[in-house]
């Protein structure tokens, strides 16, 4: 089932390429040692290199280029083993260089893959066409003084990774689905932290509409959009806007555009730019970049495990679908905690106490996973009371809230609340005589053929039994009676 927007002159596709600046973890900075730490007082970390001083020269942080190569491998992307650094030319008082150093025509990284799943189960292959390193800018600040506009350095110079994407995407959902995957590549893989609010990762958004079968029309690019929920709904906004210029008989201008998420709108910003306005040139500072395969053949062995061989492990290893898989592996930190729970255990059991009662609880009290008050190993002690029958299912549930509350061991509360399951066949059989006795009418109308009762005579024993008897040996014991 396909996303269309339908217009006064029906039907249109959207589509989207997503150029994403994620900004790359490591001590320091790309051509500087200055520390690349986020949340510093202002400009405190800022080296005679990342201010432009006259004839400081830059130094390729190795790290950086590590790290990118990492992401690319993460990406099933081609790694360029020459590759080259650019000075891209533009005037702007957060760059004090007056240029930005950035890969052109020689990225480091080329031609990737991510795959994307949808909410219908449909699977989807979405093209990277590159991976390439630069700088990022300093930051403006304009809302300190009324009249005046303060720089900070501190950002200037720190190592960015773009990474575009083909236009492959055909609605607000796959370019979601791109971003949350991505996302999640670059965090198992440490290679930035993908946290878009502190803007370590940022969106630059291309949109076109076309009728079906068409080739592509112009595009517009929605500049710098800092959550995924707003990539969404800018693309909507974008796209009908568009669309109404289309059926209006205009033409739509190829241009930079800013997302408004108050007012929900785009606005135009500055006209289609070209390579040639930025007078790209080979930074003569730089040498060209040159990479040992064997090298990257080590970065691949050592290289942390992926979301997609996640997901594969754990359908194979705990029995999970590929739903459930793919709801534990989405966090890296809740995969972690998972396989602790799991651990000899029942993996579909543990992953339906993951998933259903802890992220009930951590959605309730608002709290990640760090901060969940039962700890992997409390919830796996519990696992354990349930598969070895100490208590039961309904039990364990009312034993999880104490957990909560007061952060005990299971066996604990079990102990001190004499929670153990009844499995005394005989004083089962006791109670179940007792309760038949004193509902012999029911008994009368069950045995005339209404079976729904059966529930009933099961709900009065275990409430008898302060819900302590073991379910199954219930059900086969008022069986046996009353089919006598
Ligand atoms: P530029 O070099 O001018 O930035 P690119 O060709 O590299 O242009 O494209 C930039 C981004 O725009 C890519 O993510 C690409 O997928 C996307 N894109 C290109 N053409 C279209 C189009 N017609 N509609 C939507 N997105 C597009
Ligand atoms: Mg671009």
């Amino acid at each position: 089932m396909s996303y269309r927007i339908e217009g006064a002159m029906g039907s249109w596709e959207v589509v989207i390429g997503l150029e994403v600046h994620a900004q790359v973890i490591s001590q320091s900075k790309l051509f500087s040692g200055a520390s690349a730490y986020f949340g510093a007082d202002p400009n405190t970390q800022v080296s005679l290199v990342d201010a432009a001083f006259p004839g400081m020269l830059p130094v390729l942080n190795k790290e950086c280029v590590d790290q990118a190569i990492r992401t690319g491998l993460g990406l099933n992307a081609t790694i360029n083993l020459t590759s080259r650094f650019d000075r891209k030319n533009y005037f702007y008082a957060d760059l004090p260089q007056g240029y930005q150093i950035s890969q052109f025509d020689h990225p480091i990284v080329g031609k990737g893959k991510i795959e994307i799943e949808l909410e219908d189960g449909s699977i989807k292959e979405i093209g990277v066409t590159r991976l390439h390193l630069e700088q990022d800018a300093g930051k403006s600040i304009h809302d300190l003084a009324p009249k005046e506009t303060y720089i900070d350095l501190n950002r200037s110079g720190v190592a960015l990774m773009e990474i575009v994407s083909e236009p492959d995407m055909r609605s607000p959902e796959e370019a979601g689905a791109y971003l949350r995957k991505l996302r999640a590549i670059l965090r198992y893989l440490g290679t930035c932290d993908g946290n878009m609010e502190e803007g370590s990762m940022r969106a630059d958004v291309n949109v076109s509409v076309r009728k079906e079968g068409e080739a592509y029309r112009t595009r517009c690019e929605l500049k710098n959009i800092n959550s995924i929920r707003f990539v969404m709904q800018a693309i909507e906004v974008e796209a009908n806007r568009q669309i109404e210029i289309y059926e209006k008989g205009g033409q739509v201008d190829q241009e930079t555009r800013l997302f408004d998420s108050v007012k929900g709108e785009t606005r135009s910003m500055r006209s289609k730019e070209n390579a040639h306005d930025y007078r790209y040139f080979p930074d003569p500072d730089l040498l060209p970049l040159i990479l040992e395969q064997s090298h990257v053949d080590h970065l691949k062995e050592t290289l942390s495990e992926l979301p997609d061989d996640k997901r594969k492990r754990f359908q194979a290893e705990y029995g999970l679908s590929r739903y459930d898989a793919n709801v534990l592996i989405a966090e890296q930190d809740i995969a972690d905690y998972y396989e602790k729970v799991a651990k000899g255990r029942d993996g579909r059991l543990a992953s339906n106490w993951v998933s259903g009662e802890l992220f009930a609880i951590l959605n309730k009290k608002g709290l990640s996973i760090h901060e969940s008050p039962v700890q992997a190993e409390a919830m796996n002690a519990l696992l354990a009371l349930i598969m070895d029958k100490t208590i039961n299912g309904k039990i364990a549930k009312e034993v999880f809230e104490i957990m909560v509350e007061t952060g005990e061991m299971p066996d604990k509360i079990v102990e001190r609340k004499g929670l153990k399951q009844v499995t005394d066949t005989g004083a089962i059989d006791q109670v179940i005589l007792g309760i038949l006795s004193a509902h012999a009418d029911k008994v009368e109308q069950y045995k005339s053929g209404k079976d729904k009762l059966f529930g009933f005579f099961v709900g009065q024993v275990m409430k008898a039994m302060q819900g302590k008897a073991n379910p199954a040996i219930v059900n086969e014991l008022l069986n046996k009676h009353l089919s006598s």
